[in-house]
């Protein structure tokens, strides 16, 4: 696997590849690597694509200053991990070569996307996802991005980069991997305790609940069924908990023809900030 840390380097590799015709496959991660982003990983090797997978702890996206600070970063573990996966090249930039101008600003209108459940409760966090994927997607010029379902809005939001700015990329959503017991993959899930580990999977369990219930039963007797699910853990602190239309994210009462819904949850276990959804009408 090549490392590449700085813009010009990848960005002539990339040129290099691309004269060659290879398609050029961008899986973007903030390190801490576990089964989920390998399956992102593997997801982008389909096709004979070039993969390059980024590893960047992106301060503007961190509205928590603690959250950055206590982010882990396991790089020499991450290598060997992506070595093991096949990875054909790790972008590693650092904060300076990625933020060269300390006061750059960015904005880009994400209408509702920005006011509702992660918009709202993390302000600033997509404008600085929506950067430094930005970034990211204008250094290497990527055929396919590569992005998890674990993070529902956040897909949407980047769809929504494409968009509006008109990007020749084209992205690939991958479904949530989940350990044994049903707890959804995190970079986060090592700051839990033991106990912390085990009442983290009340989350799944709740979402579970949802959709078992899904096609019988009032959304608001299921959420109220989760919500005492939840709340019977202990030590669970639930932030939101909602079922959703899945192209809007607004919070819907019923079943309406046609639309398709999603669960989605956050919750803080040990001041860690969980974060999980679920698919309600298909697998
Ligand atoms: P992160 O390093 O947390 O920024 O995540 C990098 C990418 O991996 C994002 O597209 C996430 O949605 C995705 N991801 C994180 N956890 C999982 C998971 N458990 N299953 C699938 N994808 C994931």
């Amino acid at each position: 696997m090549q490392i590449f840390k700085t813009k010009n380097e990848i960005q002539a590799f990339v040129k290099q590849q691309k004269a060659e015709n290879r398609r050029i496959a961008l899986v973007p991660t903030m390190g801490a690597l576990h089964s989920g982003h390998l399956s992102l990983l593997d997801k982008a090797k389909e096709n004979n694509t070039l993969t390059i997978c980024s590893i960047f702890v992106n301060p503007t996206q961190f509205n928590d200053p603690k959250d950055l600070e206590k982010y882990p970063r396991p790089l020499e573990n991450d290598i060997r991990l992506l070595e093991k996966a096949e990875c054909d090249v790790l972008f590693l930039p650092d904060v300076q070569e990625m933020y060269p101008d300390k006061d750059e600003k960015w904005h880009i209108d994400l209408g509702s996307l920005d006011q509702i459940w992660e918009g709202a409760n993390r302000p600033g966090h997509f404008q600085g996802v929506t950067q430094v994927v930005y970034k990211l997607f204008t250094i290497i010029e990527p055929d396919v991005a590569c992005f998890g379902q674990k993070d529902f809005q956040q897909v949407m939001v980047v769809q929504r980069l494409i968009d509006s700015k008109q990007l020749p990329v084209t992205l690939i959503i991958c479904p949530i991997i989940r350990d044994e017991k049903g707890l959804a993959l995190s970079s986060r899930n090592v700051r839990l305790s033991e106990t912390g580990k085990t009442k983290a999977l009340v989350l799944s369990r709740a979402l579970t609940l949802i959709k078992e219930g899904f096609q019988e039963q009032s959304f608001a007797a299921l959420l109220s069924q989760a919500k005492a699910l939840i709340a019977g853990e202990g030590d669970v602190e639930l932030e939101y908990l909602a079922i959703c239309e899945t192209t809007t994210l607004m919070e819907t009462e019923r079943i309406e023809p046609n639309q398709n819904y999603v669960a989605l949850i956050v919750a803080w276990i040990d001041g860690v900030r969980l974060i999980d959804n679920m698919l309600l009408n298909n697998n």
